[in-house]
């Protein structure tokens, strides 16, 4: 791919925002963009076959980032998978389609000052992005970019956990992105015909692509962005281990995500001013945020072995299987794994739901690292209303090296209170109605009528990531915050940073589709429009520099 010396914007990072971004901001013909992804064309089976998204961890597509040891994990280090491909974790993700509750936005826009972020200023960019299977009316687009469809694979036990589940007490509910998210019901997925549909065929399309005023290049790791006199002014990469500079004469948007968008400020001299004199980095900008505020959602698997039944990995993995799946789009291999679940609170006074059960017809745990060696069925229990809050650092001034990540999982007594809480409604569901027949012993924990200490050491040995870290360049107004709610960095000019790292609070639920909002919003700001493709202001990044 041929290089220029410069482009109006470059982009660092093709993700679930920056794909989004990019693809949105080279709609202008007279505009010129460079989208710097540091990983190769996403073009594996392995990454469009849903159920087989495991299969990409610990491979050349992820960064394979570890955690500090958790004291909230009885002093484990949590595994995070990341994708490094066009598309980002949008290509290896479970494709669950949730869009966080409104109560979500309404608080970033409420309690960060983060003006323009509230529901009804996000739901457009919701709409404009999907193009859903099912529903229609104004809550939904059907003629988006990002493909959402009902999965067309549901195993029996997905669907006896619903009828268990709404057995129990909870609502049936098959709109998680409605006017509630509470109940239970089905998961819609990111999914085309069955088969995964990342941001890179959203967004990067082969006609995108062909856009003359587009220029993406991967295997391409920006290691710094350029400043000069307080303005980005372009960024330095290595391309196939080559080092390159190039100018970005409007902005530079970083889009690497939760972990890569704060170590690349503070590699640029962006950050806490005191932890870059540790590492012999000039100090550009003092912003002690960078990097603050990490969150994640933990997810405890409560397994069952089971009787009378069959199990997606263990039975139905078969050449015909996988023959059946490349013709047609169907059959168990087009299963998300995570079929199935629903959100409950577990105490009063909460403004949206605190735990989302995530449920598979097989034994998913360890990352499903462990080979299953019987049927089983799995409850991941998701706290998805964090209090812990970790913070992220940098180990060396070399881009090559992982910076710590420490995002601090049960560090407040109530985030185990309501994992608890929701594991015990997790035994209670599986004991009754439809699924009752079906479930057999407890495969990790030792019985379903466990005490609070012993159900204590279960969560602490087995929860892990549900993959959703966030927060580290928080928007807002408040001292911390990194980016503003126009997503400029604050103290560089011609900076913003638009992808999950800019959550200054979790929603609750996967973060795909709000990624991808961001990134959908951001380009908005950057071209001065509205969210109706009006000019919000007089004159967009690029008019105002010329
Ligand atoms: C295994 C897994 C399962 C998940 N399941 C779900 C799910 O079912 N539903 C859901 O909604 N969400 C899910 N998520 C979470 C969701 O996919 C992420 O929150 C979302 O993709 C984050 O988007 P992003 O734009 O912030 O970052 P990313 O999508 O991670 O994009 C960052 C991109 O930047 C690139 N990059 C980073 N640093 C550099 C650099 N220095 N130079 C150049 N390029 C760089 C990366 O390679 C990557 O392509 C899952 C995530 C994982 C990993």
């Amino acid at each position: 791919v041929p290089v220029n010396d410069s482009y109006d914007y470059i982009v660092v990072g093709a993700g679930s925002a920056g794909a989004a971004v990019a693809s949105r901001l080279s709609e202008d013909p007279d505009v010129t963009v460079l989208l710097l992804e540091a990983g190769p064309v996403n073009d594996a089976l392995e990454i469009s076959m849903p159920a087989a998204f495991p299969n990409l961890f610990r491979t050349k597509w992820d960064w394979q980032y570890l955690t500090t040891p958790q004291a909230g994990l009885a002093g484990q280090r949590a595994y995070w998978p990341r994708m490094k491909a066009l598309g980002g974790c949008s290509s290896m993700n479970a494709m669950i389609y949730i869009r966080g509750a409104q109560a979500d936005f309404d608080g970033w826009e409420r309690d960060f000052g983060a003006e323009g972020w509230g529901y009804d200023d996000v739901l457009p960019y919701f709409v404009r992005s999907e193009h859903n299977s099912r529903f229609r009316g104004p809550d939904h687009g059907t003629d988006g970019p990002l493909h959402v469809e009902d999965r067309r694979f549901t195993h029996k036990l997905s669907d006896a956990w619903v009828g268990s589940a709404v057995a129990s007490g909870l609502a049936a509910n098959d709109e998680f992105n409605g006017s509630t998210q509470l109940g239970a019901g089905r998961y819609q997925v990111t999914c085309h015909r069955g088969k995964r549909w990342s941001t890179a065929e959203a967004y990067l399309s082969a006609d995108v692509q062909k856009r003359p005023n587009l220029t993406v290049l991967t295997s391409a790791l920006t290691t710094k962005v350029l400043v000069e006199g307080g303005r980005a002014v372009g960024v330095a990469y290595l391309h196939a281990g080559v080092a390159q500079e190039t100018r970005a004469e409007a902005e530079v948007v970083l889009s690497g995500g939760a972990v890569n968008s704060p170590q690349l400020l503070m590699l640029s001299g962006i950050g806490p001013a005191d932890h870059l004199r540790e590492l012999d980095i000039d100090v550009v900008a003092d912003l002690p945020g960078v990097g603050g505020n990490l969150h994640d959602h933990p997810v405890t698997p409560m397994l069952w072995h089971t009787r009378g039944t069959t199990d997606v990995a263990v039975d139905h993995v078969t050449p015909a299987r996988l023959i059946q799946w490349q013709a047609t789009g169907r059959g168990p291999l087009a299963s998300n794994v995570g079929e199935a679940g629903g959100f409950v609170t577990t105490r009063g006074g909460l403004e949206g739901p605190d735990i989302q059960f995530i449920v598979a017809p097989t034994g998913f745990y360890d990352n499903g690292f462990r080979e299953p060696t019987d049927r089983m069925f799995t409850t991941g229990v998701t706290l998805v209303d964090v209090a812990s809050r970790g913070r992220l650092r940098l180990r060396s001034s070399n881009p090559h090296w992982r910076p710590t990540m420490d995002p601090a999982y049960f560090a407040e007594r109530v985030d185990l209170d309501a994992t608890m809480a929701g594991c015990r409604q997790a035994i209670e569901i599986a004991h009754q109605g439809p699924l009752a027949k079906y479930v057999d012993k407890p495969h990790l924990h030792q019985s379903d009528t466990l005490d609070d200490a012993a159900l204590a050491e279960h969560i602490a040995r087995w929860t892990q990531t549900l993959f959703h870290p966030v927060g580290t360049c928080a928007m807002g107004t408040g001292d911390d915050a990194v980016v503003d709610p126009q997503l400029r960095v604050r103290g560089v000019e011609a900076l913003r940073v638009a992808d999950a790292s800019v959550m200054p609070r979790i929603t609750r639920g996967n973060t795909n589709a709000p990624s991808i909002v961001i990134g959908e919003k951001a380009a908005d700001l950057i071209r001065g429009l509205d969210s109706s493709g009006r000019h919000a202001t007089t004159t967009s990044t690029k008019e105002a520099v010329r």
